[in-house]
């Protein structure tokens, strides 16, 4: 990802960023961070790029000229169209959701004002978005944006080693983090809680959860309010639990942001593929049903629904009509349930190793992306988005006897899915053991498998039903503009 800081102090910018993990992620070429001097841009002799604030008024405000052919050079040299956010303390407050969403752009450029900020008439024309790091007012923008810089890169996948410690920590699910230990047992007289010793990873994590809970409720009621609220969503929805495991999971994984809720129904968004999940918790009598949320959010609000996945067949035809979208795959949700691991019954060794039957199992890299092209281009010819996968969650490849003989993994959304067999290694339970070993990894880690079928697909059915899995008789439908 490339990071583009428009300022009057490039040098103070690059010293604060060159260094520790930001430093090793330009290294490794995962980040790209540029200062560009605004001073370049002026055409005054003196390099001027400030004057007096017409109406009067203390203090001196940046031009726009400079600022705008400072914006032009970078904006120019960039295939698609960046985000420009101009740091103001008169922005949308900066939050760990805003940071996962600017860490799915290609490019972020990031404006600094200074004195008294910039002339409004280039924030007009160029700036998407005006961001504030706090309720307070800085010098100029350059601690800002290196804020910004530092809470967004390390999102990027691959810049910190552990892909799992992003997820777990403050904010995730409106939650503060657990507290945390280190070595030795006892320091102060104060030993270290007994649960963390016990290695019994499930008492762990209902151990953590409870003190995140405490914590959040203690220190900050605000988040504990929106948790609360998701949690009673997440009641409501287990009226029909399989049917809206896509929701719930959404839920438990952190993922999900609560965009309106009444007590018939609840829409939520999915944060990292920006799908939409809608529901009546019920099922609903009548033919056509008009979705509450239609007549309850604002135009601006409805625009950002691209995609959404409609539970209650009722209210398919009023989405429809009313958000121009289009119903496309109609489903039949399925999940897995139970807390205990399947059994491997031989289908590989131990941590995925070559086992009697011939199969192992291995995380699929970026080096295996032409063969998984190749396997999965019948449903899918977007070659951006299986290298996303691999890039952000576990895929996994099966090999038969060393030869790579299927693929395995999650989609954005969560669900899991993209099982594809070589045809040249059918009937030799490759697809069973792909889906043991993800099933698995995912139980380990505490959460629900669930996957969409076609709602055609009896095969399908079958197969997931003999692997434990329940699959919700009601269908649901993506619905895509
Ligand atoms: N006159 C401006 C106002 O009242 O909104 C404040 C200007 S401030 C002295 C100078 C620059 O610092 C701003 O243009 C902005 O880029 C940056 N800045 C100050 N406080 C900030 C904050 N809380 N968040 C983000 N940027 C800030």
């Amino acid at each position: 990802m490339k990071f583009t800081i428009l300022t009057l102090f490039p040098d103070m910018v690059m010293s604060g960023l060159n260094d520790s993990i930001i430093k090793r992620g330009m290294d490794n070429g995962l980040l790209e961070v540029g200062a560009v001097n605004i001073r370049d841009f002026s055409a005054d002799k003196h390099k001027r790029v400030d004057d007096y604030t017409y109406g009067g008024g203390a203090g001196m405000l940046m031009q726009a000229e400079p600022v705008y052919q400072a914006l032009s050079s970078v904006t120019s040299e960039s295939q698609k169209k960046p985000r420009v956010v101009y740091v103001t303390p008169q922005g949308r407050p900066f939050c760990q959701k805003m940071a996962e969403e600017f860490a799915k752009e290609e490019q972020l450029v990031l404006l600094c004002g200074h004195y008294e900020g910039i002339d409004e008439r280039v924030l007009e024309e160029c700036v998407t978005d005006y961001v504030s790091i706090g309720d307070y007012v800085l010098t100029g923008g350059e601690l800002a944006s290196m804020v910004i810089v530092d809470a967004v890169a390390r999102l990027v996948p691959g810049v910190l080693h552990n892909e799992t410690s992003a997820e777990t920590e403050s904010f995730h699910g409106e939650l503060l983090e657990y507290p945390q230990y280190s070595r030795p047992e006892e320091w102060h007289g104060k030993r270290v809680p007994e649960v963390l010793l016990s290695g019994n990873s499930k008492k762990i994590r209902e151990w953590r959860l409870t003190e995140a809970e405490k914590r959040t409720k203690e220190r900050r009621p605000d988040l504990y309010e929106k948790y609360q609220l998701l949690q009673l969503a997440k009641k409501r929805l287990s009226v029909r639990k399989i049917h809206h495991m896509d929701m719930i999971e959404a839920i438990n994984r952190g993922r999900a942001t609560l965009i309106y809720m009444d007590e018939t129904e609840c829409l939520l968004m999915e944060n990292q593929s920006g799908t939409y999940f809608h529901t009546t918790y019920e099922a609903t009598e009548q033919e056509t049903y008009r979705p509450h949320f239609l007549d309850k959010l604002g135009p601006e609000s409805l625009d950002k629904i691209i995609l959404l996945m409609e539970h209650n067949e009722g209210c398919v035809s009023e989405i429809e009509k009313e958000l121009g979208l289009h119903m496309e795959y109609q489903n039949h949700t399925c999940a897995l349930t139970r807390r205990e691991k399947l059994p491997i019954r031989g289908l590989y060794a131990e941590d995925g190793k070559e086992g009697p039957t011939g199969i192992s199992i291995e995380p699929l890299t970026l080096s295996d992306l032409d063969y998984a092209l190749g396997l999965y281009k019948l449903q899918f010819d977007d070659p951006e988005y299986m290298k996303h996968r691999i890039e952000n969650d576990p895929m996994y490849l099966a090999r038969f006897h060393g030869a790579p003989a299927g693929i395995m993994g999650m989609h954005v959304d969560g669900s899991i899915g993209m099982l594809e067999v070589d045809p040249a290694f059918r009937r030799k339970h490759i697809g069973f053991a792909l889906e043991t070993y993800l099933y698995n990894k995912m139980i380990e880690n505490g959460e629900i498998p669930y996957g969409y079928i076609f709602h055609t697909n009896q095969i399908s059915i079958n197969m997931q039903e003999k692997l434990g899995m329940y699959v919700a008789k009601e269908y649901s439908f993506w619905l895509h503009k």
